[in-house]
């Protein structure tokens, strides 16, 4: 079978591998219909993780159930079916929690495991034609419709970026009547837009570089903000202060005491580029925004990545992931921060009935279909944020279909 295989720092090849077999009765075999190219997927391609060359990746991962071991009850050959990209035991602790990001049993080294990816256990990835699903009752999720339907766009982001944003949107304590401020209109930043509304927020922000995203952004009803027009929290200070939503009801005094949003999700992480320069790394920029731009007692949601060793961080301190942080100014303003990866398992079902309910449309943003043989392509130039690369999806129809 077809793989997409990390060859080196930036080089993506697509291989023949061979393929997955069933190890334990509790496994199932998917036939991928489509696996998209996440931009976690970029820090190993730019080789800020260690991996090793080698390894087939992909952790966005949907498609069709090929054959099921002895021990699974509800999956069945022929189920379409999308995977969170943890993988969890269903058993453990933290899976009996909710918190299967945290899964204590299906990575030897630390909490949490997922398909391809560096430092997430033995998990071979999905950008491929086949994968092995572990504990496949407990890590499929079952979608209706059939393969390459309309829904193929919406489903597959139901593995990652979907879920991903709304965490944003529960971590940033976003609620009816809130205002929110999105860092990143990346797959993610988009998906914690579409998830503010989803969670009743009264306006929304979303910051970026690039404009054909934050056409997207602006496509999904938040208000864009470009950093190449200047400092992002002054922008969007200057626009609260003329909106209703702010003016209503404030009473004398009041308005000079707020910094500007309740809510502030970081959908940007470690890599977050300078104001001034894009081109420069700044990892701590968006949350030094983030503590700027956020109100008195608001909340922070915290999903965009932060992870160490890092080869490439600039000093010793960054590649163990150490920064400084404006504490004294946290503390003050009794923020509250959550952070880390997503429990994709604790929201995909809702989000998918929002899907087939015809309420919410996240696949508007896919901008690539492609068949495998472009993924190295693809990889550079969603690298690079060019050409309108928002959203590369891998489709296996043409694949089948030559
Ligand atoms: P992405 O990396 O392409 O999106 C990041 C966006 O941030 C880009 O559009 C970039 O232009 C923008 N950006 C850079 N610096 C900025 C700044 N200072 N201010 C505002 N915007 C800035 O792709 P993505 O798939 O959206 O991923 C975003 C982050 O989310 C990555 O760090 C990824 O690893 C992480 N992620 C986390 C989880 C999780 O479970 N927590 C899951 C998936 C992805
Ligand atoms: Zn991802």
């Amino acid at each position: 079978m077809q793989a997409v295989v990390f060859a080196g720092i930036e080089t993506m090849k697509v291989e023949d591998q061979g393929m997955p077999e069933l190890q334990a009765p509790t496994d199932a075999l998917l036939k991928v219909t489509t696996a998209a190219i996440c931009g976690s997927d970029l820090h190993m391609y730019e080789g800020r993780t260690g991996l090793r060359p080698g390894q087939v990746v992909g952790h966005e991962i949907m498609g069709v159930i090929e054959s099921v071991g002895d021990a699974v009850a509800s999956i069945r050959p022929g189920d379409r079916v999308v995977l969170p990209f943890n993988i969890g035991c269903g058993f453990c602790r933290d899976c009996h929690r909710g918190d299967t990001n945290m899964c204590l049993t299906m990575n030897q080294e630390k909490p949490h495991a997922a398909y391809g990816y560096a430092g997430m256990g033995p998990y071979s990835g999905g950008q491929a034609e086949y994968v092995r699903v572990p504990h496949a009752d407990f890590n499929c999720l079952k979608l209706p419709g059939e393969p390459f339907d309309a829904w193929e766009d919406d489903f597959i982001l139901l593995a990652d970026v979907f879920p991903t944003g709304y965490h944003g949107a529960v971590l940033a304590q976003v609620k009816p009547g809130k205002s929110v401020a999105v860092f990143g209109a990346g797959p993610v930043g988009l998906m914690a837009a579409l998830s503010s509304w989803i969670r009743g927020a009264a306006e929304v922000y979303c910051v970026d570089f690039i404009p054909e995203r934050l056409e997207k952004a602006r496509e999904l009803g938040a208000i864009p903000v470009n950093v190449r027009d200047g400092d992002p929290v002054e922008q969007i200070r200057e626009r609260r202060k003329k909106s209703s939503g702010f003016t209503a009801g404030l009473r004398p005094g009041e308005a000079g005491k707020l910094s500007g949003v309740d809510c502030v999700i970081d959908a940007v992480g470690y890599q977050a580029r300078s104001h001034r320069n894009y081109q420069q790394e700044s990892p701590t920029q968006v949350l030094e925004d983030a503590v700027r731009l956020a109100n008195p007692a608001g909340a922070l949601g915290i999903v965009g990545v932060y992870m160490a060793p890092d080869p490439g961080g600039r000093d010793e301190a960054a590649r163990q992931g150490s920064f400084v942080l404006p504490l004294a100014q946290i503390f003050d303003k009794a923020l509250s921060i959550g952070l880390g990866q997503c429990p994709v398992k604790r929201y995909n079902e809702a989000l998918r009935d929002l899907i087939v309910a015809g309420r919410v449309h996240p696949g508007s943003i896919v901008s690539h279909r492609i068949p495998i043989a472009q993924a190295p392509d693809a990889y550079r130039k969603f690298d690079r944020r060019s050409d309108g690369y928002t959203k590369v999806v891998i489709r296996f129809d043409q694949l089948r279909a030559a």
